[in-house]
């Protein structure tokens, strides 16, 4: 499993909120405190951000992603000292066994101003044909990714589908698209923290917040700005 981290609310700065957690992403990368399959996470790491319009050529998100270890980046910990962005999607990779290991493998995955990741694994055999040819690589979380991208209004229905299909699979993903996030607890964990100034939905808890909870599995959680304010939604998935 790998771990993921996601920010919605007033913008925040990516070193900030990325490397200098007591617990957090970086700090997952070589010593989770929750995972449950693997331990370290030095196979690739990404970063997707939404920075304000009028600082931006192209809608975005922003992405940038590696296949080395997120502790191994200087160019990382130089320029996310220098970012704020009010949305971030952001995870480190501990690749499956039969997986590619290059840079496309890594999550997040993006379409259509949509950033994805996904924690988890799963049969790839069993996501419909027209998945694959937008699929940024053939590992299975980016093919899973095309799949749930296609329609993220769709995400718990799909979710539970790709479930039915694969009783083995794990399937956590978290999404963002700059103004909303979406995560889905479904075999591995996942914690909230809502904060006033926003919402951090994660693999783990990246510091000791007795504000953190986790999230029950099999749910899907939605985060939506509204009003200046994140308000946060969670809902039962269906299982077959
Ligand atoms: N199966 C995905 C991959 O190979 C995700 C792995 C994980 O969650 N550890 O990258």
């Amino acid at each position: 499993m790998c771990r993921h981290t996601a920010w919605l609310g007033r913008p925040r700065n990516l070193s900030e909120f990325l490397l200098e957690r007591p617990h957090g992403l970086l700090q997952q990368s070589w010593a989770p405190r929750r995972q449950r399959h693997g331990t370290v996470n030095a196979d690739g790491w990404g970063v997707s951000w939404w920075s304000p319009p009028e600082a931006s050529s192209v809608p975005g998100p922003a992405r940038w992603r590696s296949s080395g270890p997120m502790w191994s980046d200087a160019s990382l910990a130089s320029v996310a000292a220098h970012v704020a962005a009010g949305c971030v999607v952001a995870a480190v990779r501990d690749a499956t066994v039969g997986m590619p290991t290059d840079e496309s493998a890594c999550a997040p995955f993006v379409r259509d101003g949509w950033s994805l990741s996904h924690n988890g694994v799963l049969d790839r055999s069993v996501l419909p044909a027209d998945a694959w040819p937008r699929a940024e690589s053939v590992c299975d979380s980016a093919v899973l990714a095309s799949y749930l991208l296609a329609a993220p209004e769709e995400l718990g229905k799909r979710i539970a589908v790709v479930g039915a299909d694969d009783p083995a699979a794990r399937l956590n993903v978290l999404l963002g698209d700059g103004e909303r996030l979406l995560a889905t607890a479904w075999g591995d964990t996942l914690s909230v923290l809502e904060t006033p100034d926003g919402v951090v939905l994660a693999s783990e808890p990246h510091d000791d917040d007795p504000r953190w909870r986790d999230v029950p599995d099999r749910t899907l959680v939605e985060a939506r700005l509204h009003g200046g304010r994140v308000v946060v939604t969670e809902t039962p998935l269906e299982t077959a």
